[in-house]
């Protein structure tokens, strides 16, 4: 919490419960921050145990209607939504800049990624088709079916505000599920526009609530026993922490966590092609995306080149105010944030690596007091630097240097994170090679981030996502669903003897 923030002018962003803004009963808060001017621009209430069961009672309430209201009519609502969410496209955009960071056109495109998800959704009558097997035996048939769950929750991390609460709820409430959202405390104004779009949408009061907060408001909602399912995005410990505790609940969970996302540039790859892709993709929203690229692994002779051309465009890097016209790379989120990438960044030139561009202590006049860092680049980094080990969720990219495709496999697989992953090469025997042995859940072939889209579905492996169920799509929908098989004889008038075997239904 900022102590020296005026708080007497600056707004609390409320909760979101039973269709309507109200004030959380929890007094304590923390604030919001343009991270471009450091400036406090909100604040946020961090819900207690009260206010997260008004929200699972308010969700609770409204689950047996919305589980009836047929599939369709749900679809209809989601399609009014995916209109709005349209017609208020730059106005989402540009709360995601002003309390992330990133700049607008990358707020823009997130933004876009999450009305897809909606698209999908509405053909939710289609998704959720079961199957029909007649004659199973004599007038016997079989149909399977999926059921909503009940009261889901979604908890978010801050680097998409938008896009990745669109992940969830909709593909939740399309279900017939009813939901909890608890976006992050950083970025709370966005999930509050969306809440309020999906009312007029005509989404019945209860069906989406939204809750702010920190630890205490996920506890209360992990431990809640109207709580069905848990979906939740954000950093590997607290996703591993996530897990554990829903397990030990009985709850249905999906948990992804950080990354540490691999490029391998193959000797036969075309290196400006995969130089630009690169930039875009470590540097990009200053590195805070979980299918940032933060690591090259330069395979045989291309590393000289490759470096050099990577350094020559990290050095043009326009850096300043996500809303300014033609910056690339806006502040990242926190100066505890920036002080930590820093601190990355010593460890490294600790550590021996060479230190191609240094991003430390970057300034943007006219923004003294923004969260700003400058890029990065570290060449002859090995696997046991803290700069290749960690996830920094920052503007530093490492070059590794590997004499194979082999060496290079061998090394992202054993790395624990398995988010996303690519490689640059013009074989297409490489490629398939690197498509089947790499154990990564996304794979891009000189796609430098390869994040599905919405009629795929989104997770990694190991450390990257505990549970079985990718985020939306049609894993989505199976996460939010459970099954039912029923097995069905219409017995005419002749009495069925009774049945004391193993019925065979011959
Ligand atoms: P975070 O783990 O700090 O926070 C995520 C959510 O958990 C927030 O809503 C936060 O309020 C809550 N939280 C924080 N501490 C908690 C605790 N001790 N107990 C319970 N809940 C807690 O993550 P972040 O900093 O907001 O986001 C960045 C991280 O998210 C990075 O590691 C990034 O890789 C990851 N991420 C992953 C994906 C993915 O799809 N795998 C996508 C986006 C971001």
């Amino acid at each position: 919490m900022n102590k020296s923030a005026d708080h007497s002018a600056i707004a609390t962003v409320p909760l979101w419960i039973n269709g309507k803004a109200q004030a959380a009963t929890s007094t304590r808060s923390a604030d919001v921050t343009n991270p471009a001017t450091g400036k406090v621009t909100r604040r946020v209430p961090l819900a207690n145990a009260a206010d997260i069961e008004a929200a699972v009672a308010s969700a609770k309430r409204a689950f047996p209607a919305w589980r009836d209201t047929p599939p369709l009519r749900r679809a209809r609502i989601l399609m009014k939504f995916r209109e709005l969410l349209v017609a208020h496209h730059e106005e989402l955009a540009r709360l995601v800049t002003d309390e992330h960071g990133k700049t607008l056109p990358d707020a823009m495109g997130s933004v876009q990624r999450g009305i897809e998800v909606v698209e999908f959704m509405t053909g939710i009558p289609q998704l959720l088709k079961g199957e029909h097997s007649p004659d199973v035996g004599t007038g016997v048939d079989t149909h399977s079916l999926r059921q909503p769950l009940g009261v889901c929750t979604g908890i978010t991390p801050f680097n998409f505000p938008v896009m990745v609460p669109l992940w969830m709820f909709p593909v939740a409430i399309a279900c017939g599920n009813t939901f909890v959202l608890k976006p992050s405390e950083k970025v709370p104004s966005a999930s509050m526009l969306m809440a309020e779009l999906l009312r007029e949408a005509g989404l019945p009061d209860g069906v989406l609530n939204v809750v702010h907060g920190d630890k205490e408001a996920v506890d209360a909602l992990l431990h809640h026993p109207d709580v069905k399912a848990v979906s939740f995005v954000g950093s590997t410990p607290i996703a591993k922490y996530i897990y554990e505790t829903c397990a030990q609940e009985g709850k249905r969970v999906q948990a992804l966590g950080g990354a540490k996302n691999h490029a391998v540039v193959l000797a036969d790859a075309d290196l400006d092609f995969a130089a630009d892709a690169l930039i875009g993709a470590a540097y990009g929203s200053a590195g805070e995306r979980c299918m940032a690229i933060s690591a090259v692994v330069a395979v045989d002779e291309v590393a000289d080149q490759l470096v050099a051309k990577l350094k020559a465009a990290a050095e043009k890097l326009k850096i300043g105010s996500g809303h300014d016209k033609g910056t690339d790379m806006g502040p990242v989120i926190s100066r505890v944030h920036r002080d930590k990438i820093s601190g990355y960044v010593d460890q490294g030139v600790a550590a021996g690596a060479k230190l191609v561009l240094d991003g430390r202590g970057h300034q943007v006049p006219g923004h003294e007091d923004g969260f700003f860092i400058g890029a990065s680049l570290f060449d002859g980094v090995r696997t046991d630097m803290s700069i290749y080990r960690d996830e920094i969720f920052g503007p530093v990219l490492v070059v590794l240097r590997v004499k194979s495709l082999d060496e290079a496999i061998a090394m992202i697989n054993a790395n624990p994170f398995a988010n996303g992953t690519a490689v640059f090469t013009r074989s297409g025997g490489a490629a398939r090679r690197f498509e089947r042995e790499i154990e990564v859940g996304m794979v891009g072939i000189n796609v430098p981030i390869p994040v599905p889209i919405a009629f795929y579905s989104f997770g990694g492996w190991r450390n990257s996502l505990f549970g079985d169920q990718h985020v939306h799509g049609p894993e989505g929908v199976r996460f939010y669903t459970r099954g039912k098989v029923v097995t069905t004889r219409w017995p005419d008038d002749k009495a069925l003897p009774a049945g004391f075997n193993m019925p065979t239904l011959g």
